[in-house]
């Protein structure tokens, strides 16, 4: 394999000259660079952060940890990793995914080929000479002939723009851009708002710490208990002794996830009884595998209204207040917002230190001096923490400015919301790639299986590129339009758009409503790309 342009550029001009561009060094990005340079390419990864890990370096607020088991939310390409790595719990912490990051990045010999402290606000296309050229905030250039966005999905916080913040004398912080020497909570009076995955985590365990934790809830989420526990020898053993096996079945599950287990019955097909031994089964088991015991609870209303009531009478078992209880049962149906994986979340409102107040009831003004000020209070504070998530699947890749063919912003074609042919690449914008991109399962599955399967085949679709002496690839419009006509044919037909989740964009004022991610599965998205690859990239345009 022959690159065009391999060596670096002048340092002086502080211009920098790739065959490819990756920008963001979290999951997607380590393993695309690991690939790109297994089949030759000159790649520079560009990263904001000081390094690697994505979400989990970002992301270092009380409690956070995954909740898709460890020896599944891991990478499966390398059997020698997976076989070396001993991850300690069945949902391991924040630090423990970081320091693996940390070892991926040391083991392949990642980091030397990553520029930190990089954040890329521009991306511009340059038709004539077939490349893109990417500018940093410090000015600094990299062209590169194709350019893959490992940006993240969950990676671009939806920052608070409540009045009065800069008159807050406390401390405040955001979940997703927490401080790394961590925030000590003993004796103070903490506000949270937010009750969403990333609140769910941080509450119990800022709540054993605090004086006292006030959370400020708008909408009452579906929980499950994540039945976490340190992991035994026996069961690694087994599982690394079958890795093959489990990865395959991963692969092959709609979520891509092997130990999810879907019902093959639809709800109402089976006695009360038995649903209901269903349910507590699986509320035994942990973790978010719950929704997955019927194979229409995402799909029917009386289905998912014998889960959410299952769910809901958990809760009210579970707390022992009953006003606060009733407040915390979600009205919109199971699994239409993501649905949660705690440790003792609903228990916490049982202790003294702990108020749940309803913003629809009281809705929040703003912040001022002495904490949060409210319709008809003013709470004090010493630190308020901002759990109100991201800006999803769109907001990284448009904050970017990513400028394609004929100066076409993509800021103003996906202004009606995100196009793209298989949440892989788009019309207007060529040699250009995204990770886990709108229109692609991501958000809805393991990610670490989308994030593979992603990299595998845009490394695949360059091998052809430069084994054909190509210069230029992109979707055509057509066969984008028939993409994204299919993936809302697929969500309408769901109860996806019966909330207001961010799956849908709801969460951010003026931003388009519609179902970004592909809901109908991992396993026929698969065969989808290879489809399109094995046929000489159908639907693209090639030159
Ligand atoms: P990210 O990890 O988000 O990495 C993107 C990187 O790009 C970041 O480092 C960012 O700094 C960088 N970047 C972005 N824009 C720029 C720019 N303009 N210039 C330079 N750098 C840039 N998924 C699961 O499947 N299971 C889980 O249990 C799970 N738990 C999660 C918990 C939390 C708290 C959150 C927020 C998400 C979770 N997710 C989970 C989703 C998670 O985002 C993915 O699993 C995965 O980590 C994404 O990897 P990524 O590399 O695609 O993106
Ligand atoms: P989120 O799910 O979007 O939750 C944000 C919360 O803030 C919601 O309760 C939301 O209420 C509330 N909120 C937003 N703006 C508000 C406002 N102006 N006033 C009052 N409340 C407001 O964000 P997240 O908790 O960070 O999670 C995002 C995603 O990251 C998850 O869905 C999941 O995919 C991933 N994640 C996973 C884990 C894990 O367990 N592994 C942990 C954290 C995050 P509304 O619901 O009314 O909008």
């Amino acid at each position: 394999m022959t690159s065009l342009k391999s060596e670096s550029g002048s340092t002086e001009k502080h211009t920098f000259v790739y065959d490819v561009i990756v920008v963001g060094a979290g999951f997607a990005g380590m393993y695309m660079l690991h690939e790109l340079r297994k089949i030759g390419l000159n790649v520079l990864v560009l990263e904001e952060a000081t390094g690697v890990g994505g979400t989990w370096y970002w992301n270092r607020y009380p409690g956070a940890r995954c909740d898709v088991e460890s020896m599944e939310y891991s990478y499966s390409f390398s059997n020698e990793l997976q076989q070396e790595w001993n991850w300690s719990h069945r949902f391991s912490t924040q630090p423990e995914i970081l320091e693996y990051a940390n070892h991926v990045a040391d083991r392949f010999d990642l980091r030397g080929h990553i520029k930190f402290e990089t954040r890329v606000n521009s991306v511009e296309y340059e038709a004539g000479e077939k490349q893109w050229l990417l500018r940093s905030s410090s000015g600094e250039e990299f062209y590169g002939r194709y350019c893959v966005m490992a940006t993240g999905t969950l990676s671009s916080v939806n920052q608070p723009k409540f009045a009065g913040l800069d008159k807050y004398q406390g401390d405040w912080y955001v979940t997703g851009r927490w401080p790394h020497d961590g925030v000590d909570f003993s004796g103070k009076n903490v506000g949270i708002i937010g009750t969403g995955s990333s609140a769910v985590q941080a509450i119990p365990v800022i709540a054993k710490e605090a004086k006292h934790l006030t959370v400020f809830q708008r909408t009452a989420n579906y929980s499950i208990p994540a039945k976490n526990r340190p992991l035994e020898s026996n069961e690694v053993d087994d599982i690394k002794n079958r890795y093959a096996e489990i990865r395959k079945q991963a692969r092959e599950n709609r979520a891509g996830i092997a130990s999810m287990k879907p019902g093959l019955n639809t709800a109402m097909s089976v006695s009360e009884t038995e649903r209901h031994d269903e349910y507590q089964r699986r509320w035994d088991e942990g973790g978010t595998g719950f929704t997955a015991a019927y194979s229409d609870i995402g799909t029917d209303d009386t289905a998912n209204f014998t889960a959410a009531e299952f769910v809901r009478d958990k809760i009210k078992e579970t707390v022992n207040n009953s006003v606060t209880a009733e407040l915390l049962s979600p009205t919109n149906t199971i699994g239409c917002k993501r649905l949660c994986a705690d440790t003792d979340y609903y228990e916490t409102y049982n202790r003294v230190n702990v108020t749940l107040l309803d913003v629809n009831v009281d809705p929040i003004k703003g912040l001022v001096k002495e904490g949060v000020q409210t319709e008809n209070n003013v709470y004090e504070f010493d630190i308020v923490i901002f759990a109100i998530g991201f800006d999803a699947m769109t907001g990284a890749l448009l904050s970017m400015n990513i400028k394609g063919k004929e100066g076409l912003q993509l800021r103003d074609i996906w202004s009606d919301g995100p196009q793209s042919y298989l949440g892989l690449s788009m019309a207007g914008f060529p040699n250009l790639f995204t990770i886990t991109g709108p229109g692609s399962p991501s958000v809805l599955s393991n990610m670490m299986t989308s994030i593979e399967q992603h990299v595998e085949w845009i490394r695949d679709c360059l091998s052809y590129m430069e084994a054909g002496g190509f210069r230029e690839i992109e979707p055509k419009p057509s066969a984008e339009e028939r993409w994204m006509s299919h993936v809302e044919e697929i969500a309408a037909n769901t109860l996806r758009y019966t909330c207001n989740s961010w799956y849908v964009g709801a969460n951010i004022p003026g931003k388009k409503r519609i179902f970004m991610p592909y809901a109908g599965g991992i396993p026929p998205y698969r065969e989808k790309c290879d489809q399109v690859a094995a046929s000489g990239y159908d639907g693209f345009n090639i030159s």
